[in-house]
């Protein structure tokens, strides 16, 4: 029996394709009552998604076909994408992907967590009525998140760095593109869900996020973008200067940051680790959700060849390292060089390259950018 806990993107879609080859039994064990919620996500997907599950129409919420990129000086760079991002319900998300893990016949519990380790097998415990069953495996996956009980419980939880995303959902007017700061925490974001509000939020270290999420809000509300000929200004309704703008939703989690060292299995490769669990989560945006998806379909390919998991990744590694490698040289710039790489980015026709290529790229060429810029140049050798 191959037993997987949580039932997000990760866990889902790693049941879906193992139960799908018919060879395995499969047991997908989620804490919640209601898979999907609750909500810790902007719901943000690229067209990387499709060719892994494509969002049913039900789970759009928003299509996106402008980026824009804003520097400290408030100057931004506007990108347009070859095909549109979309917005999702994350809960409705969630749903169709283990509803289709169920229809090619993986179980699904809810209400249940993995609770200890007892020797070899686990021990579940039933959320509402409190009984403990023991569990044995075959194989056991984690992809319980980014503090994932099951890395705890079987000594895989090490060198693993988390930083709290908080975000709010805030009426606003007029904000049809996405907008990313890279320079604020470790990144920020405004990304519109259609009727008029917008999911914006912050990632940063523990101890710095809540000051800065309250700094960010109250100058994202300023609106200080200084371009009219690129940029249409945002405008939330104007509060009154001492008012506290009060979001209609408030949703914080942890966005783990990869590292090489981060283990995704025991010796034995009887306990897996996938998508957050296992830290899989691009580090200069926290995109997280096409990369569990990718891991857990790399996972369920190992686990019925027989091949081993960590080579299964060795493509996705590669992207996260180098999303890893920059944001090492990203964290080291200063205002000016952003603005700088804004500017030149500016110039230069970055937008339609980034057009050409989709979102999952944009941070990529903003380093090629970097790079070109002679005073920018001093931090590639933190990249390779
Ligand atoms: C504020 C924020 C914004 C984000 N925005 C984006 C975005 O726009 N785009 C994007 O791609 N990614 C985004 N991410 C990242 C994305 O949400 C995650 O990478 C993605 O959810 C990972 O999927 P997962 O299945 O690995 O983990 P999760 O979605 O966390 O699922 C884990 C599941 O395991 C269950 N579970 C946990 N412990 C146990 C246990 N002991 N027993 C049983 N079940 C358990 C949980 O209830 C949960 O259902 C964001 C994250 C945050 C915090």
């Amino acid at each position: 029996m191959i037993t997987i806990i949580g039932c997000g993107p990760a866990g889902a879609f790693a049941g879906l394709n193992i139960a799908k080859q018919g060879a395995e039994d499969v047991v997908i064990y989620e804490e919640h009552q209601e898979i999907g919620k609750p909500v810790q996500c902007t719901g943000l997907l690229s067209e990387a998604i499709n060719p892994l599950f494509k969002p049913p129409k039900k789970c759009i919420k928003n299509t996106i076909k402008y980026a824009r990129i804003i520097g400290p000086n408030k100057k931004a760079v506007r990108v347009r994408f070859k095909t549109p991002n979309v917005v999702i319900d994350r809960t409705l998300f969630d749903q169709s992907v283990a509803h289709v893990a169920e229809k090619k016949g993986a179980r699904i519990v809810t209400g249940v967590r993995l609770h200890a380790r007892k020797g070899q097998d686990i021990q579940l415990l039933e959320t509402r009525t409190k009984k403990l069953q023991t569990v044995k495996f075959s194989k056991l996956i984690g992809a319980d998140g980014p503090n994932s009980t099951t890395a705890h419980l079987f000594g895989l939880y090490k060198n693993h760095e988390n930083l709290i995303g908080l975000q709010g959902t805030y009426k606003v007017k007029d904000l049809t593109d996405i907008e990313f700061f890279p320079h604020i925490g470790e990144y920020a974001w405004a990304v519109p869900e259609g009727d008029g509000n917008a999911r914006i939020g912050i990632a940063a270290p523990t101890s710095t996020a809540k000051r800065l999420f309250d700094d960010f809000i109250r100058q994202y509300t300023k609106q200080h973008i200084s371009n009219p000929t690129t940029i249409k200004p945002t405008t939330f309704k104007p509060p009154r200067p001492s008012q506290p703008i009060k979001p209609l939703a408030m949703q914080n989690g942890m966005i783990p940051k990869w590292n090489p060292k981060i283990p995704v299995s025991d010796k034995q490769y009887r306990v897996l680790l996938v998508g957050d669990a296992a830290s899989q989560v691009k580090n200069t945006t926290g995109g997280g959700i096409v990369q569990s998806m990718t891991a857990a379909k790399a996972l369920s390919e190992s686990i019925l060849s027989g091949k081993n998991y960590t080579s299964s990744l060795r493509k996705l590694n590669l992207d996260l390292y180098l999303h890893y490698r920059l944001n090492k040289m990203f964290n080291k710039f200063s205002d000016h060089d952003w603005n700088r790489l804004v500017e030149t980015a500016r110039k230069d026709s970055l937008a339609k390259a980034l057009g050409d290529t989709g979102r999952d790229s944009i941070i990529k060429l903003l380093a090629k950018f970097a790079l070109k810029e002679p005073n920018l140049i001093r931090y590639a050798s933190k990249i390779f």
